[in-house]
């Protein structure tokens, strides 16, 4: 179990947004690649202990799931991973891994930022 670590990196980072606008952290956005070796469910578990008390208390953690790709090592085409093939469905030839499917980033911080005229 790995996620803890990234959990922690993922609220500095978004506590840090937080902190630049003097604001709270509502949403997370997350790019979690299927490949990435991250498990959503995990890291939403981790986030839940670990965000109490920070300013991302309370935000809602969101995960857009990326399916891998692989690319054909004849035409270049880029095509989804089935079970157990790596046929390129184009040409029939052989598809090689690529960095699609590897992602794990946080894509953006909502924040609410408290008004500041009187
Ligand atoms: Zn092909």
């Amino acid at each position: 179990m790995h996620e803890g670590p990234v959990t922690e990196e993922i609220i500095r980072i978004a506590c840090e947004a937080a902190a630049e606008q003097k604001g709270r952290v509502t949403a997370i956005n997350l790019v979690v690649g299927e490949d990435s070796g991250f498990i959503g469910e995990s890291i939403q578990m981790y986030f839940d202990v670990l965000s109490e008390g920070t300013a991302c208390t309370g935000a809602r953690l969101h995960l857009e799931g990326v399916k891998p790709k692989l690319r054909c090592t004849r035409c270049g085409q880029l095509f989804y991973r089935r079970p157990f093939s790596f046929t390129c469905p184009a040409c029939g030839g052989d598809g090689r891994p690529t960095e699609i499917g590897k992602e794990f980033y946080v894509k953006n911080v909502e924040l609410e930022v408290p008004d500041t005229c009187i």
